[in-house]
């Protein structure tokens, strides 16, 4: 999907693989793994400079929960994990999001947090049954769903976008 809308991919594993990123994305998977991982490489810090720096970031489903107040702390919101039900409730929606024009995207949703509670600095793109699952804040963009699952490439041409519009995002505690 990242080839598609024009720009080169990387995969981080190590903080040096972030260095000169346009944009980062923070995937889905599981958000303990990941928590883990983050700290054996201690990729939480350049991470935060990052996003300080107004780098663009996608956190999709895992990565958005990796983005909340209780993990990297950037993003002001809570995350309900799983909140949706577990393997069974993984489903597919139409989410009309705000600032995507032409159409709900086709969103795949597997395991999906939602957004429980945010701060007043973060605006709610999209709903399902609602509850927030798509919202922004500065440079920050994260989604309950897996945006690469559908052949829809308007939110990674939305972060590309991004670039340079970022604002410092608040860090919660
Ligand atoms: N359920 C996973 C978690 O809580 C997220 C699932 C996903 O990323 N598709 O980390």
């Amino acid at each position: 999907m990242v080839r598609r809308v024009g720009a080169q991919a990387r995969e981080v594993r190590v903080p040096a693989d972030l260095d000169g990123l346009d944009a980062l994305i923070i995937p889905g998977g599981e958000s303990t793994v990941m928590t883990l991982g983050i700290e054996r490489e201690g990729l939480a810090e350049p991470i935060r400079e990052l996003v300080e720096r107004g780098t663009p970031v996608l956190g999709t489903c895992a990565g958005m929960i990796m983005l909340d107040r209780e993990h990297l702390g950037l993003l002001d919101v809570s995350t309900r994990r799983n909140a949706f039900g577990r393997q069974i409730r993984s489903f597919e929606a139409d989410v009309e999001l705000a600032g995507v024009e032409g159409g709900p995207m086709h969103a795949v949703f597997i395991r999906a947090p939602w957004v429980a509670e945010h701060g007043p600095q973060v605006e709610v793109l999209g709903r399902v049954e609602d509850h927030p699952v798509a919202v922004r804040q500065g440079n920050l963009l994260a989604v309950s769903f897996h945006p690469e699952l559908a052949a829809d490439p308007r939110l990674h041409e939305l972060l590309l976008e991004m670039n340079g519009a970022g604002q410092r995002p608040v860090a919660a505690g």
